[in-house]
């Protein structure tokens, strides 16, 4: 088995010392490196300008399909013009016999997926600065006829983990490369559009699916599709049905309009490039983005003034999650400054009002048992439809005991909308009274189990705030050290 390893040749790019490997992608492995100062180069006063880590991607020749080493980097070297503040910049591409080395800009804050899977998902404000970056990428693209074809959150990746900036890699080459094992072949096809599949031709459009895939995992912390197998995943992506935008998180009107508008399987009907670039998701000044931040504190005052302390929270949360995002992206430290005090005095407040919410809620001890439901004269022997429907109200239970809430709704959600149904036909008075108690119960139940996923998802949403405002002021502690030792020197 060793011997296998030891016959794949050391990669050796001339002039970089590789370090640790940061990934291994389908079609290549990424390493740090450092470039190894020269006698010439030692003394330049440019090298204080260089970045001190680069990665360099190692292809190996081996796993070039038909393309010839000679196409590929003839577009390397087209690729090495393309310059944008959200595009990973190629500073410099060689080969050996046995390698392509493609030297770029090293971003220290890992790939969009491992951000996504760190947080479960994000919130739509955090979500919101992240697309309009890749936007910004489409739009300079577009502009050039270029398309990327291959968007995924692997091929996103953040500066850092404090203030991402986004920067989007691996344009234009992925097409070469002969993909090998099912993980990679699956986890490009979670993102492509159905066009390719079908071998009908396609274009540039299908960068805008990518991009509904990658927005729909944001938000709800997967793609639309989760087949695990190849097979499946095809037939589901090919498939007619219209792609449903799940309802456990709450999502603003813009948002879920240019979700639908992405997702559409027709190119002909997913929005266009133009509108796509001047959707209201997406063209926003943070000058607005800070009014609605203003307006969701000045309504969540309201609400407190106003006893309503359950809104007053949501409305509290809601302002901090836009504060903090915009924290990350704000380029003015005056402003970043006093919007920090205001998180740092939302966060206090947002955990008074849930002290007072939760005193208020305390209920007299008889939580632990669920009452029996009044089912004994329910007949579900001769109805499946019924009898599944009623297995999903018990299975909201189940899921209810372990505080898996979000599932539990969407369980009595499916069957009491059959049961509703069934009531709705049914003739005899005695089997209608009987199924109305039954619903009336998983109806009040339901809406227990709404209220508990909504504090809930509050609690991941504030837990969010705090862990990115603490990420925000220990940058901020940094800096002032450093700044305070600065002084030391100057005054030694
Ligand atoms: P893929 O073939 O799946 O597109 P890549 O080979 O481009 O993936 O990269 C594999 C992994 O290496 C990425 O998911 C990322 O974690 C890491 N990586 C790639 N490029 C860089 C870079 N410029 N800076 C830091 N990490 C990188």
């Amino acid at each position: 088995m060793a011997a296998r390893y030891e016959s794949a040749p050391t990669p050796n790019p001339p002039g970089y010392a590789l370090g640790e490997k940061l990934g291994a992608g389908s079609y290549g492995t990424v390493y740090k490196a450092r470039l190894i100062p020269t006698s010439q180069s030692r003394p330049s006063s440019a090298l204080a300008t260089r970045p001190t880590f680069y990665a360099v991607k190692c292809i190996s020749r081996k796993a070039l399909t038909k393309t010839t080493p000679d196409i590929l980097i003839n577009e390397i070297k087209l690729l090495k013009h393309i310059k944008h503040e959200n595009i990973v910049e190629m500073y410099d591409f060689s080969w050996d016999e046995n390698y392509i080395y493609i030297v770029m800009e090293y971003c220290a804050g890992g790939d969009m997926s491992m951000f996504i899977r760190s947080r479960q998902r994000l919130s739509e404000a955090r979500a919101r600065p992240f697309v309009q970056q890749i936007a910004r990428v489409l739009r300079f693209l577009y502009e050039k006829r270029i398309s990327h074809m291959d968007l995924k959150p692997e091929n996103i990746l953040l500066t850092s983990i404090d203030r991402p900036v986004l920067k989007v890699a691996d344009f234009g080459v992925a097409q070469h490369i002969g993909k090998r094992g099912s993980r990679s072949i699956r986890g490009t096809l979670l993102y492509m559009a159905p066009e390719i599949l079908s071998s009908r031709p396609y274009d540039n459009r299908v960068d805008l699916w990518s991009i509904g895939v990658i927005l729909h995992e944001c938000l709800f912390g997967r793609p639309p599709f989760t087949s695990s197998s190849v097979d499946e995943l095809v037939a589901e992506i090919k498939s007619d049905n219209p792609i449903e935008i799940p309802n456990d998180v709450k999502i603003s009107s813009d948002c879920r309009n240019l979700l639908e508008g992405l997702l559409q399987r027709d190119p002909d009907r997913r929005i266009s490039f133009r509108d796509f670039f001047r959707h209201p998701f997406i063209c926003i000044d943070l000058s607005s983005q800070i009014a609605r931040a203003d307006e969701y504190f000045q309504r969540s005052l309201h609400y407190e003034q106003s006893g309503n302390l359950k809104k007053a929270l949501d409305y509290q949360v809601k302002a901090l999650d836009e504060y903090v995002a915009i924290i990350k992206v704000d380029e003015d430290d005056n402003r970043r400054r006093t919007i920090r005090t205001k998180v740092k005095q939302g966060l206090a407040t947002a955990e008074v009002l849930k002290r007072r919410i939760r005193e208020m809620n305390s209920p007299p001890a008889t939580t632990a048992t669920i009452p029996t439901p009044p089912s004994e004269n329910l007949d579900l022997r001769n109805d499946k439809e019924l009898s599944e429907a009623y297995q999903r109200c018990l299975n909201g239970n189940q899921l209810m005991n372990v505080h898996r809430y979000g599932q539990a709704c969407e369980e009595y959600q499916m069957g009491l909308s059959v049961m509703l149904r069934a009531r709705k036909t049914e003739t005899d008075p005695d089997k209608s009274k009987i199924l109305h108690n039954v619903i009336s119960f998983y109806l009040s139940k339901a809406e227990q189990c709404k209220a508990k996923n909504d504090a809930q998802q509050l609690d991941i949403d504030m837990a969010k705030i705090q862990e990115d405002s603490a990420l925000d002021n220990t940058m901020l502690d940094d800096s002032r050290t450093k700044s305070a030792t600065q002084q030391n020197c100057c005054l030694q």
